[in-house]
C-alpha cells in the first residue's frame, strides 16, 4: 500500500544522489545494455505476479489485456531499444559549412542527467517502464512517481526497480498527489508526464519554475470517422476491441463515433451482435475489465444519467455490476453537445455515436474542436482518407483500425496541443531524453584568419562576397 508521503526535502535528497552518481560516472553502451537486459530478465519472472496486481487494483482486469497492454509492450520496446542502441548512441556527422572547412562538425548524444517520471493508472506498468527503459538507454539516471490508484502495482513497480537498480540510478517514490505536486516542482533535467489535461497543466507550471523541460502524455476525445461505404461490421469490431479494451480505460481509446445517419441503425444492431458474442455473462467474464474506483465509476455513471435526462438515447449492450464495479458497454444517441460526455474525455466503455453526412463534415467537426491524441478514419476511398489526414492534426493516427499505431516502436507516440507535447518510443524516445550536442572541430588552419580586424582591403572582398 501507499507509503507515507516524503518531504520535499527528502525527494531533493534522492534527486542529488541520482545526480551525483550520474555525473560521477555516464553509463556507457554495455552498462545500459546490461541494466536493460537485467530490467528485462526480472520483469518478466513476474509477469504473473504483475497481472495479479492490477487485477487487485482495478477489482479485475483481463489478465490476457494484462500481459499483451502492460506486459508485451514492455518487453518489445526493451528488445527494440537493446537491438538499436549501438546505432542511436552512434555520433553522426553532419556536413561542415564550405565556409568553414577544412573544419569538421558532428553531433554527439549526451544524457540529459536526472529524468522524472510521472505515471498515470490506467496501464500503471507499460506508461512506468516504457519511458524509464528509453531514459535509461540514453544513459539517464531516473526518478519514478506509479500512480496512487493502483497500489499494489506501485509497490510491485518499486520492489521491482529496487531490486535490479542501485538506488542511486533509478528510484521510485509512492504516494499521492502532494507528494506528486512536491516531486513536479524538483529541478530534474527532463520531467516525462502521463495524465490528464488539467493535470498536465499544473506540471508544466511547476516545471517552468525550474526551466525543466516536459514531455506531456496527456488525453482528449479521439474521434473514430467511418466513410461511407465502408463495411461496417468491420469497422464495428475494430473499434469495439479499442473501446472496450481495459473497459474503455486507454487514453487512445475511440471516444466517439462520426458516421452517417443512415448507418447509426446498422452500427447499434452489429454492435449488439459484437457484444453478445464477445462478452458472454459480463459480471463473471474475466476478459472484461472493472472501472478502476469508485470515483470513476460514479463520473461515467453521472454521464448517463445527464445524457438520459437530456433526451438521449442510452442503449447498455450487456448487463453490469455496480458491487464489481463493472460497466457495460454503452451507446448513446442524440447527446447534445453541451453533455459533459460530449464535453469530457469519456475514459470508461461509453461510446456515444454522432450522426454527420460526409466525410468532410466529420474533418469540420473534428477541427471544430481541441486536437486530439488519436484520430481513427474508416475509409476504402484513398484520395479521401489522404485529404482526412491532411485536413485534421491528431497526435497519431490508425486508419482502418484503432489504437495500433501505439504499439509501434519506431512511430513517434505523444499528443499535439491539449493532447499533449514530445515524443517517445524507440528512437524518439532516445532523442527526447538526449542532449543532441553540437561539436565544431576546428582545424589546424582555418579561414577565419582572414575575418579579423583591422579590417582591411582583404576583408573588404569577403564582405562584399558573402553578402552578394
Ligand atoms: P492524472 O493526471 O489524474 O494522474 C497522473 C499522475 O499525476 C498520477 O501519478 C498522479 O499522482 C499525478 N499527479 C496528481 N496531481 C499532480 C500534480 N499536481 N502534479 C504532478 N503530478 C500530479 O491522470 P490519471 O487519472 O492517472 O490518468 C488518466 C489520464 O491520463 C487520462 O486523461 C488519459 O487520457 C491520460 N493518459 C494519457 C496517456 C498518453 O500516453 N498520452 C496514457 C495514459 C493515460
Amino acid at each position: 500500500m501507499d507509503s507515507p508521503d516524503p518531504d520535499s526535502a527528502g525527494l531533493n535528497l534522492t534527486l542529488a544522489r541520482l545526480r551525483a552518481a550520474q555525473q560521477r560516472q555516464v553509463p556507457g553502451y554495455s552498462q545500459r545494455i546490461d541494466d536493460l537486459k537485467r530490467l528485462r530478465a526480472a520483469f518478466k519472472s513476474r509477469l504473473d505476479e504483475f497481472a495479479a496486481a492490477m487485477s487487485a487494483d482495478f477489482g479485475r482486469r483481463s489478465r490476457h489485456e494484462s500481459l499483451l497492454t502492460d506486459g508485451m509492450t514492455v518487453l518489445n520496446e526493451i528488445d527494440h531499444i537493446c537491438g538499436h542502441l549501438r546505432r542511436w548512441m552512434r555520433s553522426r556527422r553532419a556536413a561542415a559549412d564550405w565556409l568553414f572547412l577544412p573544419a569538421r562538425t558532428e553531433i554527439r548524444y549526451q544524457p540529459l542527467g536526472v529524468i522524472g517520471v510521472i505515471a498515470p493508472w490506467n496501464y500503471p506498468v507499460n506508461l512506468a517502464l516504457n519511458p524509464l527503459a528509453v531514459a535509461i538507454a540514453a544513459g539517464n539516471h531516473v526518478m519514478l512517481k506509479p500512480s496512487e490508484h493502483t497500489p499494489r502495482t506501485s509497490e510491485l513497480l518499486k520492489q521491482l526497480l529496487d531490486g535490479v537498480f542501485p538506488g542511486d540510478r533509478v528510484a521510485t517514490v509512492l504516494g499521492g498527489s502532494a507528494l506528486a505536486a512536491a516531486f513536479a516542482a524538483l529541478p530534474f533535467d527532463h520531467l516525462f508526464f502521463t495524465g490528464s489535461t488539467a493535470v498536465g497543466r499544473k506540471v508544466m507550471a511547476a516545471a517552468a519554475q525550474n526551466l525543466t523541460p516536459v514531455t506531456l502524455e496527456l488525453g482528449g476525445k479521439s474521434p473514430a470517422i467511418i466513410a461511407p461505404g465502408y463495411p461496417l461490421a468491420t469497422a464495428v469490431g475494430r473499434i469495439a476491441a479499442g473501446k472496450f479494451l481495459n473497459a474503455g480505460q486507454t487514453c487512445i481509446a475511440p471516444d466517439y463515433v462520426l458516421l452517417p445517419q443512415a448507418q447509426i441503425a446498422p452500427f447499434v444492431a452489429e454492435m449488439q451482435k459484437y457484444i453478445s458474442q464477445r462478452y458472454a455473462d459480463l459480471a463473471a467474464n474475466p476478459d472484461y475489465s472493472s472501472i478502476v474506483n469508485a470515483a470513476q465509476y460514479a463520473r461515467l455513471k453521472s454521464y448517463l444519467d445527464q445524457a438520459r435526462a437530456a433526451g438521449a438515447k442510452v442503449i447498455e449492450l450487456a448487463t453490469g455490476d455496480a458491487g464489481q464495479r463493472i460497466l457495460a458497454p454503452t451507446l448513446v444517441l442524440d447527446a447534445r453537445d453541451d453533455l459533459a460526455l460530449m464535453q469530457d474525455e469519456i475514459f470508461g466503455p461509453i461510446l456515444p455515436l454522432v450522426a454527420i453526412e460526409s466525410v468532410d463534415a466529420a474533418v469540420d467537426y473534428v477541427n471544430a474542436r481541441p486536437r486530439p491524441l488519436a484520430l481513427y478514419h474508416f475509409d476504402q476511398d484513398r484520395a479521401r482518407t489522404e485529404r482526412v489526414l491532411e485536413r485534421t492534426t491528431a497526435g497519431g493516427v490508425t486508419i482502418n483500425d484503432t489504437v495500433l499505431h501505439f504499439a509501434q516502436s519506431e512511430l513517434p507516440f505523444g499528443g499535439v496541443g491539449p493532447s499533449g507535447m514530445g515524443h517517445y518510443h524507440g528512437r524518439e524516445g532516445f532523442l527526447a531524453f538526449s542532449k543532441q550536442k553540437p561539436v565544431m572541430y576546428q582545424a589546424r588552419f582555418s579561414g577565419m584568419a582572414l575575418a579579423r580586424p583591422p579590417y582591411g582591403k582583404v576583408a573588404d572582398f569577403l564582405v562584399k562576397f558573402l553578402t552578394r
